[in-house]
């Protein structure tokens, strides 16, 4: 298919350059210019602004938030603005419920489709094309973007016709991640205090009933104490968790839970937390317990 790309971060690059290793014509804008040329090394063609790659079948966003896809999106040389008729905004950032219905009414309006398809897996998962990606829209629209779905991922999930419901369960997975890294971190500062080797007792839970790959991935994370370089930026998390609270506000759900976790990621960002990965609010019990070296 011929497509654009619009976002080169630590997601977007590896899943651009899937697209182009499975053989689809791709075209890459990024804001910061530079990142372009790693992928117009593997083939693609570099966009010099927005509209630039909104010329094909469909153009895929792949963004940090909601501010930084409404500056894509809106606007006279926006992809609302430029995109054909018929043409699929495949929108894979994790963004708010609010602007997924947003984005679906003004390309509905403008002629064009809309497809929510957000994702689960770091850029390690991102490079080798196994991201989990979460679909949503009209089933002819998926059904088109189901070779660019395989290219860049090794499972497709669809939640049905209606866009924001997949943005809604990829924050509900986010806020599900979240309460694990804190719940982690608890326990593991509860053992580590009582003298327990935080990899033995990571042992007995993940070779018991804790088999889930999360368990292993975030808590030998939080055992290294390895939160740089940040695969998943500590922001970004706290970001999900607010969009979370804002849907679960909208539709009147006490999230108490993610409450805490706000607080938490709060005071991970008060205290310099910028750069370091969302696992980072791991790190904080073992912090309050007095046992923390950094
Ligand atoms: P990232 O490395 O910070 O990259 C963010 C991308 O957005 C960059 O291309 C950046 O451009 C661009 N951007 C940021 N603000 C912008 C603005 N105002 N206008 C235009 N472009 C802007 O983030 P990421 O980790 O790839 O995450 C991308 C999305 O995927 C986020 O929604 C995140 O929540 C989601 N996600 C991430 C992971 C993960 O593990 N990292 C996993 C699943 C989902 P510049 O290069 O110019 O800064």
């Amino acid at each position: 298919m011929k497509v654009g790309f619009i976002g080169l971060g630590r997601m977007g690059a590896g899943m651009a350059a899937n697209l182009l290793r499975a053989g689809h014509e791709v075209a890459v804008y990024n804001r910061t210019s530079s990142k372009v040329q790693a992928l117009v090394e593997h083939g693609a063609r570099a966009a010099a602004r927005v509209v630039d790659a909104c010329e094909g079948d469909a153009v895929i966003t792949m963004l940090a938030d909601d501010g930084a896809v409404e500056g894509v999106a809106f606007g006279g040389m926006g992809i609302v603005g430029s995109l054909g008729t018929g043409a699929i905004h495949i929108s894979m950032s994790t963004i708010s419920v609010a602007l997924s219905q947003r984005l679906a009414a003004a390309h509905t309006s403008a002629g064009q489709r809309f497809v929510a398809a957000p994702v689960f897996g770091r850029p390690d998962a991102a490079a080798a094309a196994k991201l989990f990606i979460v679909t949503a829209g009209a089933a002819q629209a998926l059904e088109a973007c189901s070779p660019l779905f395989a290219a860049m991922g090794q499972k497709t999930v669809s939640i049905g016709d209606e866009p924001p419901a997949a943005n809604l369960v990829k924050l509900s997975g986010n806020f599900l991640l979240a309460t694990v890294i804190e719940a982690l971190g608890e326990a593991m500062a509860l053992v580590g205090k009582a003298g327990v080797d935080p990899r033995r007792y990571l042992e007995v839970l993940t070779s018991t009933l804790f088999t889930a790959p999360m368990y292993r991935t975030y808590g030998e994370l939080i055992a290294a104490q390895r939160f740089e370089p940040a695969s998943f930026a500590a922001p970004l998390g706290h970001k999900d968790i607010r969009l979370a609270l804002a849907a679960a506000e909208a539709l009147r759900v006490p999230m108490p839970f993610a409450s805490v976790l706000h607080d938490r990621f709060l005071t991970l960002l008060a205290h310099g937390g910028e750069a370091l990965d969302w696992s980072a609010i791991g790190h904080l019990a073992a912090k309050d317990s007095g046992q923390a070296t950094a």
